[in-house]
């Protein structure tokens, strides 16, 4: 099976497809076009790249295989989070203590960005703030600490240390034997964020053409891009196709996309919980991920729905009896939802990292490239398409703390990095358990 096939499978029961309503289709490009700035990708590392861009004047059209936020962006936990996938050593190691440090507080930024547009567009993205951390076991609680002691050491955030009862207050599970709860970050319901982003790159003029694969690109300069057959010719290209892009155009970014690794990841939800139950699990509706490798992370939805991540598949092949491994994990954490229905069950791939360090860069001084987001990416992509916008604009010092930042391919080509992530992760996961 494909990565696309799987792709469309996965995503064929969304909690969140069912609880948004999608503008008309738009128009898939028909004719030749000039732009400043062509962007392929229509998630949120698109569309925050055009925004931006329109924002400092550039004409924009971005290019989308399928539609708007049909991707990771319009399915994924809804976590936004301060921080990287990869945590701030291997920053630290790479960049040096000053650089490190920057990267830290324009993850904060990141996070502002996205408060920011909600705020002035008016849109009902249903943000909530306040996010916990928590450890499964007394390994975990150590290393759930010292993450703690950074965070404090790195600033910019209320932080608290739960344990015991002041751990209960957040979350009423017996799962967890500490936590770390802070309230920059939050959640939100993320197509409705990606569907917002769309609406106010459109109101800034940026052209958006969905059902329309860009199939080859000539860097030139200027770059030729052919999207339905058609020429697109544009001063610069901001590559923001995720894991699908070598799906869907094999020929665009051969350089790039050995260097990430797409991993599937799942969700249910269940039907509405009551008010009460909902206040009485989750009271202060904090988003909740723990810290193990292969982790659970789950939040309430607006309308009460318990909205359960976790579980990572290596392969494009979607896991056997998924739904129900997936409720057992829910009832692991909350034994009082062994009833609960299950509505929807759907799941999407993360672009891991070898190192899980964002990997923006270049391939042509003109042609850039984001990924790398590690299943950190629903607040980060606002801050990539900030940073590229910048470096476009003239300005890429900020681009370039990320862009510095040393990758790897994965080991084995095509044919074997499959393989050799799962026995890598298997390790890992052994671990959590140990
Ligand atoms: C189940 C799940 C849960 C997650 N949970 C979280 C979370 O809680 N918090 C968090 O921070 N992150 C989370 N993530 C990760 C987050 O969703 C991603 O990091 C983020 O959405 C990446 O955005 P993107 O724009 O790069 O990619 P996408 O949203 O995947 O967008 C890329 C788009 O490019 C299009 N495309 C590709 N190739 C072409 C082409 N050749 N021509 C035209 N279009 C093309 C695709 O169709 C796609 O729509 C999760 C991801 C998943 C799948």
């Amino acid at each position: 099976m494909s990565l696309l096939d799987s792709d469309t499978q996965l995503n064929r029961n969304s909690y969140y497809e069912a609880t948004v309503q999608r503008p008309a289709e738009l128009a898939p490009l028909n004719e030749t076009l000039q732009v400043d700035v062509a962007v392929v990708g229509g998630g949120l590392a698109g569309l925050s790249s055009a925004i931006e861009l329109a924002q400092r004047g550039h004409q924009v059209a971005v290019f989308e295989a399928d539609r708007v936020g049909s991707g990771a962006s319009g399915r994924n936990g809804g976590q936004a989070l301060v921080g990287f996938a990869s945590g701030q050593a291997e920053l630290h190691a790479q960049l040096g203590a000053a650089a490190a440090q920057q990267a830290w507080a324009m993850s904060i930024e990141a996070v502002d960005i996205m408060r920011a547009r909600i705020q002035a567009s008016g849109m009902d993205a249903q943000w909530q703030p306040g996010a916990l951390t928590v450890a499964v076991s007394q390994r975990k609680q150590r290393a759930l600490r010292q993450e703690f002691d950074a965070m404090l050491k790195h600033g910019g955030l209320d932080l608290s240390w739960l344990d015991g009862q002041a751990l209960q207050a957040h979350l009423r599970s017996d799962a967890y034997v500490a936590g770390i709860y802070e309230t920059v970050s939050g959640h939100v319901h993320p197509l409705r964020y990606t569907l917002g982003l769309l609406a106010l790159a459109q109101k800034l003029g940026v052209k958006v053409y969905e059902h329309s694969v860009v199939q080859a690109l000539d860097m030139g300069p200027p770059a030729r891009l052919r999207v339905n057959g058609q020429e697109v010719r544009a001063d610069f290209v901001v590559l923001a196709g995720n894991c699908s892009l070598p799906a869907w155009s094999p020929a665009v970014a051969p350089r790039v996309h050995e260097r990430i690794m797409p991993v599937g990841t799942y969700m249910i939800a269940t039907s509405p919980l009551s008010a009460t139950q909902a206040a009485e699990l989750m009271p202060t509706r904090a988003a909740v991920c723990d810290n193990n490798f292969v982790l659970d992370y789950y939040r309430l939805g607006a309308d009460n729905s318990l909205l359960f991540g976790g579980r990572v598949s290596y392969t494009t092949r979607t896991p056997a009896r998924l739904a129900q491994r997936m409720q057992q994990r829910m009832v692991t954490v909350f034994p009082s939802l062994r009833d609960q229905p299950v509505h929807y069950l759907w799941g999407g791939f993360v672009d891991i990292s070898m190192n899980r360090a964002p990997d923006f860069g270049r391939i042509a001084p003109h042609v850039y490239y984001l990924q790398g987001f590690s299943g950190h990416g629903l607040a980060l992509t606002g801050l990539a398409g900030r940073v590229v916008a910048e470096a476009i604009h003239g300005q890429a010092d900020r681009f370039d703390v990320f862009a510095r930042l040393r990758h790897h391919r994965f080991p084995g080509g095509a044919r074997w990095r499959t393989p050799v992530l799962a026995l890598g992760m298997a390790f890992h996961r052994l671990r959590d358990w140990l």
